[in-house]
């Protein structure tokens, strides 16, 4: 954070007014665009510099630029090598971001093969007082990224976004399955993050509620930190169970009294 504490402090009180979230659809992203292998060489400065659609007006324009390098400190606060010079492209979109599959829901989503940041919708963002924790949240994939080539579960992907960048998540619809063991919240997520439809959106909070309580009780556990550093490991190919045991002395089937 580098601007004046004044105008930080003024921005933030504009994107985090009206923090009363409303009919939100919930932030996935695909497997495959979660763990999409990286093939650019080296990183550019381009966070500086991000795509601004001119569809969107002056003040969406300066909120979103104001919101970056916020975003990125407070990232880089939890995942130290995720800093300014490493940090993806934003590309802020008033409606669907145009290369990409039209997506109606507002929100982000990130692609590792180009480290870019999508954000779209943004007005309907800004209106619901969450354009900086969708920042955030993508922020968080995109680091995890840059920790290694290594797949997470996806639970876990999702589980950490959403817990690191300190996301709300809205109640799910009654009767939304609720999973039993990392294998049946795996396929909860992987199975209504596909469908595109808000019934299928709204469900899945569900199973991201327990993602993310599974990532806040590791993270309560040893610390923040310790949780970090399990991540860079298993980001390197170390098997979760492996990984869980040398960290928490925990077994998997330990983590299912957490659901
Ligand atoms: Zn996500």
């Amino acid at each position: 954070m580098r601007r004046p504490a004044c105008i930080l402090a003024a921005l933030l009180a504009i994107l985090l007014a009206g923090a009363a979230v409303r009919a939100q659809a919930p932030q996935t992203i695909s497997p495959d665009r979660a763990n999409a292998q990286t093939t650019d060489g080296g990183f550019r400065r381009a966070y500086q510099n991000p795509y601004l659609d001119h569809a969107l007006g002056g003040y969406a324009q300066t909120s979103c630029k104001a919101a970056i390098p916020i975003a990125v400190a407070r990232t880089q606060r939890i995942f130290p090598w995720f800093d300014e010079e490493r940090a993806p492209q934003f590309s802020f979109h008033a409606n669907a971001a145009l290369d990409t599959p039209a997506s109606p829901w507002a929100g982000g989503y990130y692609l590792r093969d180009r480290h870019i940041v999508y954000v779209q919708h943004v007005p309907v963002l800004l209106d619901q007082g969450r354009l900086l924790q969708t920042m955030q949240h993508e922020c968080v994939h995109a680091a995890l990224a840059l920790a290694g080539s290594a797949r997470l579960p996806l639970w876990l992907e999702e589980g950490c976004a959403l817990y690191f960048s300190g996301q709300e998540i809205l109640r799910a619809p009654e009767g939304s399955r609720t999973a039993r063991t990392l294998a049946e919240l795996e396929a909860n997520i992987q199975t209504l993050s596909a469908q595109n439809d808000q019934a299928a959106w709204e469900e899945v909070r569900a199973s991201h509620a327990q993602a993310r309580r599974i990532v806040s009780l590791l993270a309560g556990r040893l610390g923040a930190m310790h949780c970090v550093n399990f991540l860079r490991v298993l980001k390197n190919g170390t098997p979760f169970a492996q990984a869980l045991a040398s960290y928490y002395a925990l077994e998997v089937r330990e983590l299912y009294a957490w659901l």
